[in-house]
């Protein structure tokens, strides 16, 4: 069993992520933009993908 929620960490300058889903047993390819926002969860799958701040 996988956890609900998969994180995946990107660049901070990415402005959207793209998810399949992984391989056979993923989903259409969509694009996820960010807009203002510093996460954003595909709606197929329900991954997250969460911008590393700029700096610490
Ligand atoms: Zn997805």
């Amino acid at each position: 069993m996988k956890p609900a929620t998969s994180v995946v960490q990107i660049k901070p300058d990415d402005k959207e992520v793209a998810c399949d889903g992984g391989g056979a047993l993923g989903h259409p390819m969509v694009y996820l933009p960010f807009g203002k926002k510093t996460h954003v969860e595909c709606y197929y799958c329900g991954k997250r993908f969460e911008k590393s701040s700029p700096k610490k």
